[in-house]
């Protein structure tokens, strides 16, 4: 068992397949940073792989004040196992005060693992995180600097701030995409310390023979302009005027649950909270209601234009500029305008 221990560090677990590194772990030094900074103490980043040193300056320069870098030849790819058991053996080590993951597969494979473990509490798709104090209502004891994890509940109908004041380290998953991601800076210095995992052969309980990586279908984080539509659109064949606009201002397509739901897209385009979270210069949303699932995924774009029949929709009181009308009246004629202009 895990003792208390209110001085440790604040760790990101950083993701790395078949020697990529994965986004997720540099956005969260992005929150990482953060935490660590209002808590007074380092933050490191805990990268585990087949050949990592190249990863870790990119995690120095991402924010990381040190990173644990642990390379065997069989941890190229992830496997449930041997990660658990190193990740865990690093938290009973170096006993950090908070540890967060990618809610990532890998991240979600790998957090309960490791929290079952070292016995800790682990919250799930966080959507923030923040260090504040709480008063246990029945005892009244007073805790100072817990991590609040933040997070959607009981279908998104409320945000659910939860806190873990007796088990430590305090664990959480964070979406990916929700953290900002912060700018590289290539004047930060850090540590770098290099570990060989201790692991036999039997805790390789799988051999990977071979690795295909499914091939996203769009990367909507890295988009600037997205159209997404919604169930408004009314069916497979009229989500063409969706692709159209779409093509016509050289944006990516998302949609809305129901929509992928209705099978008029694939589920790679889905935003919210259940989908991908996008940040784009400009998001337009056709016949999208802005239910808060939704909303959730796209409210933090810079500018948010909403063509919708209905003017009471939920998705103008996020919207900068509304459009109230037919979306089969609407975009073929902003598409000819857009036409008229290039
Ligand atoms: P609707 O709510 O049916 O809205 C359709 C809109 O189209 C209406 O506002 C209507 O006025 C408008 N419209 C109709 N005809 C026209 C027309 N001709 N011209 C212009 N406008 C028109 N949803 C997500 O999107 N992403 C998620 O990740 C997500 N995750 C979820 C997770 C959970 C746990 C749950 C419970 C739900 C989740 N949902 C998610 C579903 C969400 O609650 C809504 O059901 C969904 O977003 C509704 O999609 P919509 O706005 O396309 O459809």
């Amino acid at each position: 068992m895990i003792e208390a221990n209110r001085q440790g560090d604040v760790w990101v677990v950083a993701e790395q397949n078949d020697g990529e590194l994965h986004d997720v772990g540099l956005e969260l030094l992005s929150k990482g940073r953060e935490l660590a900074d209002r808590l007074g103490v380092r933050l490191a980043a805990v990268l585990l792989g087949a050949k990592v040193d190249s990863h870790a300056r990119r995690l120095i320069e991402h924010g990381a004040d040190r990173v644990l870098a642990g390379e065997h030849p069989d941890l190229a790819h992830y496997q449930t196992n041997p990660y658990a058991k190193v990740v865990a053996r690093l938290i009973e080590e170096h006993r950090p005060q908070i540890v967060i993951f990618g809610a990532t597969p890998v991240g979600r494979d790998l957090a309960p693992r490791v929290a079952s473990t070292v016995r800790a509490g682990l919250t799930a798709d966080c959507t923030d995180l923040e260090i504040g104090e709480h008063v246990e209502p029945g005892t009244k004891q007073r805790y100072h600097n817990l991590l609040y994890q933040i997070r959607p509940a009981f279908g998104g109908n409320i945000i659910a701030t939860i806190v873990n004041p007796e088990r430590w380290p305090q664990m959480a998953t964070v979406r990916e995409g929700v953290m900002r991601m912060p700018e590289a800076d290539r004047s930060r210095r850090g540590e770098v310390i290099e570990f060989k995992p201790d692991l036999a052969t039997e805790d390789f309980m799988l051999k990977v023979l071979e690795f295909k990586p499914a091939v996203r279908k769009v990367n909507l984080k890295a988009a600037r302009v997205i159209v997404a539509g919604g169930a408004g659109v009314g069916g497979k064949d009229n989500f063409r005027l969706i692709w159209d606009l779409a093509n016509a201002l050289g944006a990516a397509a998302g949609a809305s649950r129901a929509a992928v739901d209705s099978g008029w897209i694939d589920k790679d385009h889905q935003v919210g909270q259940t989908g991908t979270t996008v940040r784009p210069a400009l998001y337009i949303a056709v016949g999208i209601s802005g239910a808060v699932q939704h909303r959730a995924g796209m409210s933090e774009a810079k500018k948010i234009v909403a063509i919708n029949a209905d003017p009471h929709a939920p998705i103008f009181g996020v919207a900068h500029y509304g459009i109230v009308g037919d979306l089969n009246r609407v975009i073929p004629m902003m598409i000819g305008a857009i036409k008229k202009r290039v």
